[in-house]
């Protein structure tokens, strides 16, 4: 039996940095069009238990009874309404665009350093003189404008909000040379609601509330809008796509929050004649999108933009477990 002071079963997968280098290449630049610009509208319904992005903001309850919520941290609002702030959004698929196109690493957590010389983050002096990683490229660096990003994100209906009692947060800090994503196991309800010490809480959706926000992308190629789509979650299968995984977003990931499943919705690209005059955008809905998605994937597989070895190690890592998800240290 596990002792008090036992921890408990690790939440997260370890996708290694690869031995191979990124693939680096000169940036894109803004003064023409060419490729793919326009935006994906999505759709994302959570699939774990909860969901939480917080504000750093909190309420309290001056009346609270000793058996309820006195104080807990706010779901971010915009306007008065909850939602999911596309930079939030951005941060999320960013990581997992650099776990699995082999790219360099960009944010490391606290305590935390990355051996590996090649993977340092890249610099950016001049376009001519660049060499940029896959997801540098798509997402920006210092110097360099990124050529994607996402709206806020709203619930598609009422959303409702429950406070959630979770235990604090501590992570194990750790020197490691590999990146870590928290995997989807169930969560675990506190046995009773009091307010105590190591212990939040937090307001949160819970499991099948769904959101829509719309990704923005300019001067993109397919396999780069492909790689955005694995990213998402989503891989070719029999001429159409399917779920590999499902991300995560926002907080109390291990915990087992967070875990959200994406499906495209519309597809809207801008379209020119050779005197780039804009002619009507091309709208791709149905069959026509699926297969557009599609093409995205196998593109990105056919140039290599995808890293096999890491995908394979993410996919298989983010599976769903029938696993309790720890309530208190691992
Ligand atoms: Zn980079």
């Amino acid at each position: 039996m596990q002792g008090q002071n036992q921890p408990e079963p690790k939440p997260f997968v370890l996708v290694p940095i690869p031995k191979d280098e990124p693939q680096r290449s000169r940036a894109m630049t803004f003064e023409k069009f060419s490729g793919l610009t326009g935006q994906m509208e999505l759709e994302f319904k959570v699939v774990s238990e909860f969901l939480f992005v917080g504000s750093g903001g909190y309420e309290f309850d001056p009346n609270s009874r000793a058996d309820q919520p006195d104080v807990w941290h706010t779901f971010y609002r915009r306007n008065g309404q909850i939602c999911v702030p596309g930079t939030s959004l951005k941060g999320s698929i960013r990581a997992i665009v650099e776990a699995i196109s082999n790219s360099c690493v960009l944010q490391t957590r606290r305590g935390e350093r990355v051996s590996s010389r090649s993977h340092q983050r890249c610099e950016f002096k001049s376009v001519e003189q660049s060499q940029i990683c896959p997801a540098c490229r798509l997402f920006g660096t210092t110097g360099l404008r990124g050529r994607v990003n996402f709206s806020d994100a709203i619930p598609t209906g009422n959303a409702k909000l429950q406070v959630e009692k979770i235990h604090e947060l501590w992570e194990p800090k750790k020197w490691t040379n590999a990146r870590r994503f928290y995997e989807l196991k169930n969560f675990q309800p506190s046995p009773n609601r009091r307010p105590e010490r190591n212990y939040r809480f937090v307001e949160a959706v819970p499991k099948e509330t769904c959101f829509v926000t719309t990704l923005n992308f300019e001067n993109l190629s397919h396999a780069e809008l492909g790689l955005l789509l694995y990213a998402l979650g989503l891989e070719p299968k029999d001429g159409r796509y399917t779920h590999a995984f499902t991300p995560k977003l926002g907080g109390a990931k291990p915990r087992c929050f967070g875990a959200v499943k994406f499906e495209p919705k519309r597809a809207k690209l801008l379209r020119y004649d050779d005197w780039l005059a804009f002619l009507n955008p091309k709208i791709l809905e149905g069959d026509e999108l699926i297969s557009f998605v599609q093409t995205c994937l196998q593109s990105c597989q056919n140039e290599n933009l995808l890293h096999k070895d890491s995908w394979r190690t993410f996919v298989s890592g983010m599976k769903p477990k029938q696993e309790p998800c720890p309530r208190g240290n691992y």
